[in-house]
Order: structure tokens, then C-alpha cells, then sequence
């Protein structure tokens, strides 16, 4: 269940329980159902039993993912009994009824009116215009001091093993004028990381060509670089994931270099073999990738790279695996998330040949974690003695801990702060990093 606020309130005030699973977009679209949910007088009841329905949030993207998506539902109606299912795997209403047939009501993913409907007729909302107020802000579901920003819907590519694009579509961009004000609004509200999501971030904006729209008097284009500019004249953080290697990115990097974004690039390569490359059929796919992120790094030094890959892909050999771990190493790759090759209902990937045994993609998984690590150690330990600001994330019992910009939340490693007895979570310190170990930093405050 989300930690979401709850008031104290009189009993008949309808309450919905929220469980939100799948990725950080799947979040997003949770903290807007829940602005909703909260604008309409509802309340988000923190466990089963204080709920009256349960709205479960699902990911359909790997089996794996799918198989937890039917458990939560399964437990949901356990526990409580009234369940409506939304997110990813809602756009296959076939699964889940096979399944559960007793659930009230499926919608799919970004359905908000449809997810809207399904409580109101489950669930009738009552008025009351004491308790329909709702910050300006929307309720988000991460910490006060950080808050993910969605830039766009749905993607125009047909990677083999992704069926994102059958679930939620081609590429639907935001005008820039509703990030712009989306973000100020949460800068104002004391949010100091904006973390910019989509499923292909450097792809914004193509669908629209690029339209400008105006905001307080100003113009503004939707254009991946530009955009991750003015989102940076705002004065927070600004972290870029889901970034794709196209051309244009090179110009993001001088953003970085003048402090506009921060030094982290978050880049999913998948592979580096050009040959397993092109059976993902993966956008942008460019030899030569560690040339690419030195020239990167000769314009902004401390840049981070984070990336996905994926091992055991159908077709995958020895020597397609040695080249990623070569480009691993020699690309310097900061962060990893590293997945075993698993089939995807209805991804095409399914049908290539080739399929690698279970044994070896965990000894390849071995393998590449372990290079993997190796890079980090060495890359934190080549961060000693620098000076950041670092983002206190918590404190707890005197111990502080915060990210450096090298570090999104939730995914990468952390900064185990010393010397600042008074840091309180949001607090951005200047610190200096005097110790590193496999994944984290340790640094005092200057
Ligand atoms: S870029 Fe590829 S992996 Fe990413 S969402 Fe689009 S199709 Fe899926």
C-alpha cells in the first residue's frame, strides 16, 4: 500500500486503497489517479481493511512482473474484496479475468477517466468542500523532496522484447508549457530533484514537431535539449533518464557541463553488440558507444553513465558477450541494472531462434555483475576528494544519508554523510567525498 497522507475524518467518507507496482512511470500515473481520487473528496486508506475498495496498479511488461501484478490482485481481493485493476497488464482483461474473474473493473494504462468511472460506480463520491481540497501541487507518492516529472506518453519504436508500445502507444509529448508550469509549481512546493521520465526522453517532442507552446509569456519548444534547459533554469536538480543515444544528445552533454542537468546520463543500452543490437531492433544503435561516452566525458567530466542491459538475449554468443563486457569497462559504465533474457507475452523477441539456455544466462549475469562491479569501484574510488552538494534523502537516529548528483534515487548507490549534525531530508549540503566502496559514497560536509 502507498504512504500516502490520510486525515481524520468521519467515517462515511468513501476510502480507496491504492497499490502501486511496475516502474517509475506506473508511479506517476498513480500519484495522478490519487490527486483525482483526493480532488473528488475520496480518501487513500493506508492498509486493506480501512479500504472500502482496492485499486491495484499493475505492470505487465516481463512475465515475471505479470505473475506479481495477478499475486497483488489475488491478495487484494483476499483481503479486502472489491478490487479495481488498472496500469499495464489492464490491457489485457483476458489474463486477469482467466484469473480473477470476481475483480469489479479493468482499465488500461493512462485510462484516468476510465479508472475515474470504475470507482464512481463502485464506489459513489461524496461531497464535502471542506475535504476536497488538494494541494495545488497534486499528491505525489516519493519523498517531499524529489518528485518524478512525465514528459511524455507511449514510444514509436518496436524494440523485439518490449511490448510497451502495444500498451500504451505511440509517442503522445506533453506541450512544454504544461511541464514547465508542472515543474515550477513542484519547485515551489520545495521539491529540489526533478527526475524527467518517459519511455524514450530524448524522442520528445517528435510527434508534435517540436510545437512551442507559451507559458507566462514566454515561448517554449518541445524539444529534448531545449526543454532540459529551461527545466534547469528553475533552480532544481534536474536527473535525465531513459535517454537514447540519437545525435542530438551530444548537445545535452554542454547542459551538463554548464550545471543545467546534472552530470548523469541515464542511458539503456541494452547490449553492445551490433549484431544482438539489431535483433532488439533497439533506436539509435551506433557503433563505436565507448568512443561515444569518452568524447561525452571530454566535455563534461564527471558525467555518470547509467544503464540497462540484457544478457542471454536469443542469438546472443560468446563473443557478442565478451564485446559487452569490453564496452562495460572500457565505456567506464558508472551504474548498472543488468536482466537475464526472459520472454514477454506477445513480444516478438519470443519467436527468434536461438534462445539461450537458463545456465548460461546466469553464468553470463555472473559474469557481467561482477565486471560491472569492478567498474564501480573503480569510478567511486576516482571520486575522492571531490566537492558536491549532496541531497539529504533521510536522517535517521544522527545517521545522514544523501545522493550526490551521480545518484537517482532508488536505483543507485547513496552518500553516507558526516558533520552535519543539523541536516534535515531535502537539505542540500556541500560535501566532500572521502570514501567509496562498491556502490556507495562516504563524504563530509564542508
Ligand atoms: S524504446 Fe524500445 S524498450 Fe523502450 S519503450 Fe520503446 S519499444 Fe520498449
Amino acid at each position: 500500500m502507498t504512504d500516502a497522507p490520510t486525515l481524520s475524518v468521519p467515517k462515511s467518507i468513501p476510502k480507496v486503497g491504492i497499490v502501486s507496482l511496475g516502474c517509475p512511470k506506473a508511479l506517476v500515473d498513480s500519484e495522478r489517479i490519487i490527486t483525482r481520487l483526493r480532488a473528488e473528496g475520496y480518501q487513500i486508506a493506508p492498509d486493506y481493511a480501512g479500504a472500502d475498495l482496492v485499486l491495484v496498479n499493475t505492470c505487465g511488461f516481463l512475465d515475471s512482473a505479470r505473475d506479481e501484478s495477478l499475486d497483488a490482485i489475488g491478495e487484494a481481493l483476499n483481503e479486502n474484496g472489491k478490487v479495481i485493476v488498472t496500469g499495464c497488464l489492464g490491457a489485457e482483461p483476458d489474463v486477469i479475468r482467466a484469473r480473477h474473474p470476481n475483480v469489479l473493473a479493468i482499465t488500461g494504462p493512462q485510462q484516468y477517466e476510465s479508472v475515474m468511472e470504475a470507482v464512481h460506480t463502485a464506489l459513489p463520491p461524496r461531497r464535502d468542500p471542506f475535504l476536497d481540497l488538494v494541494p495545488d501541487t497534486g499528491v505525489k507518492l516519493t519523498p517531499r523532496h524529489y518528485a518524478y516529472l512525465k514528459i511524455s506518453e507511449g514510444c514509436n519504436n518496436r524494440c523485439s522484447f518490449c511490448i510497451i508500445p502495444k500498451l500504451r502507444g505511440d509517442l503522445v509529448s506533453r506541450p512544454a508549457a504544461h511541464v514547465m508550469a508542472e515543474a515550477e509549481k513542484l519547485v515551489a512546493a520545495g521539491v529540489k530533484e526533478l527526475l524527467v521520465i518517459s519511455q524514450d526522453t530524448s524522442a520528445y517532442g517528435v510527434d508534435i514537431k517540436y510545437a512551442t507552446s507559451s507559458w507566462k509569456g514566454t515561448e517554449y519548444s518541445a524539444r529534448f535539449h531545449d526543454l532540459a534547459r529551461d527545466l534547469g533554469s528553475l533552480g532544481a536538480w534536474v536527473r535525465l533518464h531513459y535517454v537514447y543515444p540519437y545525435p542530438h544528445v551530444d548537445r545535452t552533454i554542454e547542459l551538463m557541463a554548464q550545471g543545467l542537468a546534472l552530470p548523469y546520463l541515464d542511458i539503456p543500452f541494452q547490449h553492445a553488440s551490433p549484431d544482438v543490437l539489431k535483433r532488439m531492433r533497439r533506436p539509435a544503435n551506433q557503433e563505436k558507444q565507448a568512443a561515444r561516452i569518452a568524447a561525452w566525458r571530454a566535455i563534461c567530466p564527471d558525467l555518470a553513465i547509467r544503464s540497462t542491459f540484457i544478457v542471454g538475449f536469443p542469438g546472443e554468443t560468446e563473443a557478442d558477450f565478451q564485446m559487452l563486457l569490453d564496452f562495460v569497462r572500457e565505456g567506464g559504465i558508472d551504474r548498472v541494472g543488468c536482466f537475464k533474457y526472459e520472454n514477454v507475452v506477445h513480444a516478438p523477441a519470443r519467436d527468434l531462434d536461438g534462445h539461450v539456455p537458463e545456465e548460461v544466462k546466469e553464468e553470463r549475469w555472473h559474469r557481467f555483475m561482477e565486471a560491472a562491479q569492478e567498474v564501480s569501484v573503480q569510478r567511486l574510488a576516482g571520486r575522492i576528494g571531490a566537492e558536491v552538494d549532496v541531497l539529504v534523502d533521510e536522517v535517521d537516529d544522527g545517521e545522514v544519508t544523501a545522493r550526490s548528483p551521480w545518484d537517482a534515487p532508488e536505483i543507485d548507490g547513496v552518500v553516507h554523510l558526516t558533520g552535519a549534525p543539523t541536516a534535515r531530508q531535502g537539505d542540500l549540503i556541500r560535501a566532500r567525498i572521502t570514501g567509496s566502496g562498491a556502490y556507495d559514497l562516504e563524504a563530509e560536509a564542508i
